[in-house]
């Protein structure tokens, strides 16, 4: 079985995480994604809505499909103050689960190319497959990831069953031009956005007033 896990920080989740995600299940052959949100995220500013608001929203967020489980991993108490290191996660899922299970790690194409910036990133197909989601306004690599593409990338969905980890793959996913910053900017100025998520998270983030600098 292939494990598959979508990190984030999901500030909030949107259909830019879901709709690509459902697509690259069909694609791959994934029976479920474990959502993993961070607490503190390591690469970003950190996110407005508390921890609980976005688990709360998460859990609304998936309850009408069945794919989706979370992962709190990054969440646990003794992580309250630390930046959430993806290769840390990767490696504690490893010790949990052995070295012969198929995991993957989901992202999008604007993280692959941030990747260099991640703590220890050539160490992450050590513990994983990457599977990279499409995002508008994104190129598909970079000068300086090229090479280290090149030499592990796969078009055979099935190789990602078949080998634990140290494979890259590139999702025919749809493009989804969605982001959580765009979401919290567009409540913060008074404007709809439910059609960007799920109608449950939409109404959860008005009953509490979240994203709305101008609430007193
Ligand atoms: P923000 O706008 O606050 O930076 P975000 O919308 O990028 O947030 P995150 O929770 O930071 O959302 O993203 C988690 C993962 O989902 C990342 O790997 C990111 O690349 C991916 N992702 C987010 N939005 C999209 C999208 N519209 N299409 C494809 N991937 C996405």
């Amino acid at each position: 079985m292939l494990t598959a896990l979508f990190g984030g920080t999901f500030d909030p989740i949107h259909y830019g995480h879901l709709r690509p995600a459902l697509a690259l299940a069909k694609e791959v052959g994934l029976n479920n994604i474990n959502l993993l949100p961070n607490r503190i995220p390591a690469h970003k500013p950190q996110p407005e809505a508390t921890t609980e608001q976005r688990l709360a929203m998460l859990k609304l967020a998936i309850s009408d499909y069945s794919l989706f489980s979370i992962d709190t991993r990054e969440l646990e108490p003794q992580l309250i103050n630390q930046p959430s290191f993806t290769v840390d996660t990767l490696r504690a899922w490893r010790e949990q689960n052995g070295t012969l299970s198929s995991l993957a790690f989901i992202i999008g194409q604007d993280s692959l190319l941030n990747l260099p910036t991640w703590k220890e990133w050539q160490k992450l197909l050590d513990y994983c497959h990457l599977l990279i989601c499409k995002r508008p306004g994104y190129p598909q690599t970079t000068d300086d990831l090229q090479a280290w593409i090149n030499q592990h990338q796969t078009k055979d969905s099935q190789a990602l069953h078949h080998y634990p980890n140290g494979y890259i793959y590139f999702a025919n996913t749809p493009l989804e031009s969605i982001s959580a910053t765009e979401i919290r900017l567009n409540i913060d100025n008074q404007q709809c956005c439910e059609k960007l998520l799920p109608s449950k998270v939409w109404h959860y983030i008005h009953e509490h007033g979240i994203y709305n600098s101008k609430k007193c």
